[in-house]
């Protein structure tokens, strides 16, 4: 052996289990099916077959500290004892208190939850403010690291950095964080005392905010992070992801650690400001398999990037995932209904795992020791090159051809809304919903039997028409001025379109966890895109015939399809969102055909592809506006486009919402109290909008004072002419008799506010 061996691990595993155990049993202790104990057991058996995984995967450490039984962040929190004063609990925080922060109590609201960064995981905000106190919590994570360790494995413990547990803590107002971060460094350095004595090999400390833009006070606060806590003794890995942090290349190479992970599948390109004159004392971890993507890894093209690597760094050389494998389904193997030929193309975390033990063997023994696990992967990668649904030259085609006229309706506003008010004649202030209506049992369980084949297709439309009519004939006699068909048909978003895209393929067991017990099985674009035929006409049009009111044509944008599936790799992603686009269009102009006069385009996940480094915001808003004006802009200028988003957040994108050109936005406001709406003022934003006057994520219904107060509110910020009426997002949650009663007030809220308005218009 010429060489020293390299090293493998992974930065954290998929917890949540093969069969979505983790959910099971979390949720069956929370209803009170099970008790405490049965719980726990069901967390040591998964970490058990998780550690056993790596384990038999070659990795050189097991990761312990990635589980958690609602999210790893939180779970920080707990072993450092910082629950906020608002929930009344002793220091030491149980399994109780744990829930309890992460889910509310009947005193207090949850703790609030956000993006991991710019993936769709969520996990739970510290709050924390000059009081803040910390201290060891021995409960948690030391019992995970002692089970770890009688059953014989190497450890890396996993711990968010106390750099990033801060950074993603909210302060009290005026509160400067950093001003906790010694007494937190002083928790962690008892620690890893403990750690080390339970004889853990290293601690890799999670540090995903080097990828963000931070402040110089934050960024010299690295320094004394690692300074400190290098003094325990304990050999530490310090964990970047999603992104590079080539920027601060110098300050890391000067610091205390043992190892450096980069994430080669984001930023490829980093490496070489790293490779060039690493320290001698330090390893480096390379994150070459995608761990936010279910793809199999190009094993060839990466051996050549590692054979490079391990010229210079030698058995400094580690190899692991980009990040942790959280985001990616559990096991391929058990996917038995997709298309083969596809799931050759695919790796989920066990499959991830696998990639990792033949990269570590092909580098240790050399290639030949795995030659046909090498010629397995390079076939599949060469089959899905070649597959002709992977490059459909009529699809690229019409993509080329875009121009920008494409993306510029006939018309400027001005001009459109005025022909639009002619052919649509509404009251002034309109009021409309944002397209779902509530799904019963019923309406789901004729979608269930339609799937299984016990309803055949023309009973399950007659029971779709059913629906259809039910709500046209409620909305009629709410008083509500533009309807929607209810969408009794869409168990999803994204799914409903997908189904009916060429380019789309469903997993069976493709879970990734969103949040606490939460899981999302998001579809998969593997190929160009295209719509071989209209998904949305025969629905729309139905439900058309049976009023006399507009009814709205109801779509998903394409943005938010990208964001909501598992994307292609092999393609860049705005390129993918331009086939979405086009497939869109072609949508709405067959319901532009059909009759429809108005059509939404719902886009609620536009802010979500904001990439974590503003520099790089321009570029993304472009091909995202873009991508949306292709779809919207095909119409006559007599047909209005809507569309909806469903936060209140994006005041710093303002430009870009305004850009979009849609006719008329509605958006989420009664839970910020409208205050989205000075913003909106502010920028003035020139077309129609529609804030919502009530909340529909909660089953309370709001009184009228309420809505009128919202209302006049938004009278004061928006000219009567350019305001709607409607909720703040889809009802498909809510029960009849809420969502009847919640309506029939906003109803009469409009009416109420259209009468000084008809009087001032009316000639006297
Ligand atoms: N039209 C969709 C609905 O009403 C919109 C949902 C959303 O924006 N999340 O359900
Ligand atoms: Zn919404």
């Amino acid at each position: 052996m010429t060489h020293a061996p390299v090293r493998t691990h992974i930065l954290g595993f998929p917890r949540i289990g093969a069969g979505r155990e983790l959910k099971r049993a979390v949720e069956a202790y929370w209803k009170g099916a099970t008790d405490r104990a049965a719980l726990l057991e069901t967390g040591r058996e998964l970490r058990r077959r998780h550690w056993a995984l790596q384990r038999d995967a070659g990795v050189d450490w097991v990761t312990v500290g990635d589980f958690a039984y609602y999210d790893h962040l939180h779970n920080a929190t707990a072993l450092f004892s910082a629950a906020p004063p608002r929930f009344g609990l002793p220091a030491a925080v149980d399994l109780e208190g744990y829930f309890a922060m992460a889910r509310g109590t009947a005193a207090q609201p949850a703790l609030a939850m956000k993006k991991w960064f710019d993936t769709n995981y969520h996990y739970l905000v510290p709050e924390v403010g000059p009081h803040t106190r910390f201290a060891l919590n021995r409960d948690w994570l030391l019992p995970e690291v002692r089970e770890a360790r009688a059953l014989g494995h190497a450890v890396k413990v996993v711990l968010p950095s106390p750099l990033t547990w801060l950074w993603l803590a909210e302060p009290e107002p005026g509160f400067d964080r950093l001003e906790l971060l010694s007494l937190l460094l002083n928790a962690y350095f008892v620690l890893f005392g403990e750690l080390k004595a339970l004889g853990v090999a290293c601690v890799q400390l999670d540090e995903p905010i080097l990828a963000l833009d931070l402040p110089d006070a934050w960024l010299d606060a690295v320094d004394t992070v690692y300074r400190e806590l290098a003094g325990a003794g304990l050999p530490l890995l310090l964990a970047t992801y999603f992104g590079g942090v080539d920027a601060h290349a110098g300050r890391l190479r000067a610091l205390p650690i043992a190892a450096l992970h980069l994430d080669g599948v984001r930023a490829p390109r980093q490496l070489d400001a790293f490779l060039a004159d690493w320290p001698d004392d330090k390893a480096l971890s390379l994150g070459v398999i995608d761990g936010r993507n279910l793809w199999r890894t190009d094993l060839a093209r990466v051996l050549g990037t590692l054979h490079a690597a391990r010229a210079v760094l030698g058995g400094r050389l580690w190899v692991s995932a980009s990040c942790s494998l959280l985001h990616v389904p559990h096991d391929l193997a058990a996917e038995n209904r997709l298309d083969p030929r596809i799931r050759n193309w695919m790796a989920f975390a066990r499959q991830k795992l696998e990639e990792l033990a033949v990269l570590k063997r092909a580098l240790n023994e050399g290639e030949g020791a795995v030659w046909r696990e090498l010629q397995a992967a390079a076939q599949a990668i060469e089959d899905r090159r070649r597959a002709p649904s992977t490059l459909r030259p009529e699809v690229r085609a019409r993509v080329a051809a875009l121009t920008d006229a494409d993306t510029r309706r006939r018309s400027p506003f001005a001009e459109r809304i005025a022909l639009q008010r002619q052919r649509l004649q509404l009251p002034p202030l309109p009021t409309t919903t944002i397209g779902s209506f509530p799904q019963t049992a019923e309406i789901r369980a004729a979608r269930a039997a339609h799937r299984a084949g016990t309803l055949n297709e023309a009973e399950y439309r007659a029971a779709m028409q059913a629906e259809i009519r039910h709500v046209v004939d409620r909305q009629e006699r709410l008083g509500l001025d533009v309807l929607v068909h209810g969408e009794p048909e869409r168990n999803d978003m994204v799914e409903y379109f997908g189904e009916q895209l060429a380019g789309y393929a469903f997993t069976e067991h493709g879970w990734v966890q969103s949040y606490g017990s939460r899981c999302v099985k998001p579809p998969v674009i593997y190929g160009d895109v295209s719509r071989p035929r209209p998904m949305t006409v025969e629905w729309s049009t139905y439900a058309q015939s049976l009023t006399d009111k507009p009814m709205k044509g109801m779509l998903s944008g394409p943005l938010t399809m990208l964001f909501w599936s598992f994307v292609r790799d092999d393609l860049p992603r705005r390129d993918v969102a331009l086939q979405l686009a086009l497939a869109l269009r072609d949508e709405v102009l067959d319901l532009e055909a059909a009759g429809i006069g108005i059509i939404q385009i719902d886009e609620p996940t536009i802010r979500e592809g904001l990439p974590l480094q503003r520099a790089d915001w321009p570029d993304y808003l472009d091909w995202a506006v873009r991508a949306f004006r292709i779809a919207a802009s095909g119409v006559r200028d007599d047909t209005q486009i809507h569309t909806h988003m469903c936060y209140s957040e994006f005041n710093d994108i303002l430009p870009s919402i305004a850009a979009l050109d849609a006719d008329v936005i509605t958006i989420e406001t009664s839970r910020s109290r409208m205050k989205l709406l000075e913003g909106f003022a502010e920028f003035a934003y020139p077309n129609d909008i529609g804030p919502g006057l009530y909340d529909i994520h909660s089953p309370r219904v709001p009184d009228r004072q309420e809505m009128e107060t919202l209302l006049t509110k938004a009278l004061a910020v928006v000219p009567a002419e350019r305001l709607w009426v409607n909720p703040d997002c889809g009802l498909k949650t809510r029960g009849w008799a809420e969502t009847e009663a919640a309506l029939k007030r906003m109803v009469a809220t409009a009416n109420a506010a259209r009468a000084p308005l008809r009087a001032e218009s009316c000639p006297a």
